[in-house]
């Protein structure tokens, strides 16, 4: 029992952190000077936060798309705290290893679509990237192919903050004031699912290789669905055909599945979705669903035989981290065990219905997505759905233009029957 006391207490506290938080910490994403009243969260469950006010929210976005098997895991604190207790950490630089790493990257490979050979770990995303681009790159340097050195990408592409991943990041809004970044990245168009427009896209990638050279190009690096740049799938034949043009003339494929690796498409791969054969994988968020900051780069046959000799002077401090591994093991058993990717694709199917009529408004240019990737592209900037939702006690996010809806792969039925109730009122509201 809380009494208006106990409430008076809480809201203090909760007032008094806001403004330490204002005052000491510089969040990303935000104007540096003006920070925003943060909410701040203590407590999770399946779908479902708590912040220090005791408001409750459905988690609409699993934060950044981090968390497949929803919040407040024990079994992932379990293996965490034991795995502490045994061995907290030690370098995997050089000759050292340590069990739970090894167990989890022979796991991994067996899970990967075929001809993924080697693991790379890393604790992030954007390490992840960096790493692919610096392998592609010395792959050609070490096979006698030096001036390959051009890494294509893609017009509202996200890779991350890095040095090589920013540069690869096809968003000007992230971009601006960093310059001059990582050169010899050139972009090309986005596909699109709705629009059908693979021919277009396959005719410019390879006039793009004839203008630039393919003795220039050392790798290809794409999202298979466009998450930051607005859950966009592409047409069905858009990554077959792409990869057929990559092949003839040599440049590698890098694939950035750090969002839809681990069943947000339905898969556990969205290469198996479509119909990709990669040359480097890169994932990290679900790996361990958030719970330790944890990637993996995941490495094929091409690449291997490539840098097959090559001396790899690169590597983060924690890679490999012994309890980012344990926790990946047994968030990966809750995935396999609760049969995660096929719910993604069921919940995913169920919302996506119930947001379609959406589409009719005339504010609302599109909706779409694939599994738990859904979005909603307005005609206008959309962080009023986000915060009318957020008052609400529902988590959406806004990217521009785009609501971006990827709830936890455990969002239950009656949960994802709210949210598609709260998204259609507020899409509503902000219409004219
Ligand atoms: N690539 C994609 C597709 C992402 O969505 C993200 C993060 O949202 C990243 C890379 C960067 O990952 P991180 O933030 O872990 O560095």
């Amino acid at each position: 029992e809380t009494g208006p006391g106990d409430r008076a207490d809480a809201d203090e506290r909760a007032d008094r952190l806001a403004e330490l938080d204002m005052r000491a910490i510089i969040h990303p994403h935000t104007t540096i000077g003006a920070p925003d009243e943060p909410v701040i969260f203590t407590r999770g469950e399946g779908a479902v936060l708590w912040d220090v006010r005791g408001k409750s929210y459905l988690d609409g976005t699993c934060g950044l798309w981090q968390c497949p098997v929803g919040h407040g895991r024990a079994e992932l604190a379990e293996a965490a705290a034991e795995q502490i207790r045994r061995l907290e950490f030690y370098s995997s630089f050089g000759d050292y290893s340590n069990e739970p790493a090894i167990r989890l990257a022979d796991r991994l490979l067996r899970l990967a679509p075929p001809g993924l050979e080697k693991v790379f770990f890393t604790n992030g995303g954007s390490e992840g990237n960096e790493t692919a681009i610096k392998l592609a790159r010395l792959a050609h340097h070490h096979a006698g192919r030096p001036e390959r050195t051009i890494i294509l990408a893609r017009t509202g592409g996200y890779h991350g903050m890095g040095g090589g991943s920013l540069a690869a990041t096809g968003i000007d809004r992230l971009r601006q004031g960093f310059g001059p970044l990582l050169p010899d990245v050139e972009f090309l168009g986005r596909p699109h699912a709705l629009h059908h427009d693979t021919d277009a896209l396959v005719a410019e990638l390879e006039q793009r290789i004839a203008e630039l050279g393919a003795d220039r190009i050392a790798a290809f690096i794409g999202e298979p669905v466009l998450g930051v740049g607005g859950m966009v799938p592409p047409p069905p034949d858009y990554w077959p055909r792409v990869q057929e043009v990559l092949r003839r003339n040599d440049i590698l494929l890098v694939v950035d599945e750090i969002v839809t690796a681990f069943g947000r498409v339905g898969h556990w791969f969205a290469a198996e979705r479509y119909g990709i054969e990669p040359d480097i994988v890169v994932t990290a968020k679900g790996l361990t669903s958030g719970y330790i900051p944890m990637g993996a780069v995941l490495v094929g046959r091409r690449v291997l035989d490539l840098v097959d000799g090559a001396w790899f002077p690169h590597g983060f401090t924690y890679n490999g981290h012994p309890v980012g591994a344990a926790v990946a093991l047994a968030n990966l058993d809750i995935l396999e065990r609760e049969g995660l990717p096929a719910r993604a694709s069921a919940v995913g199917d169920r919302i996506a219905a119930g947001l379609a009529p959406l589409a009719e408004l005339d504010h609302v240019r599109e909706v779409r997505g694939v599994g738990l990737m859904l979005g909603i592209e307005l005609d206008r900037d959309a962080s009023g759905v986000q915060s009318g939702a957020r008052a609400d006690g529902l988590i959406v996010r806004a990217a521009g233009n785009n609501v971006i809806i990827s709830p936890p792969l455990v969002i239950t039925d009656d949960q994802a029957d709210a949210l598609v109730r709260l998204v259609c009122e507020h899409v509503a509201a902000v219409g004219n």
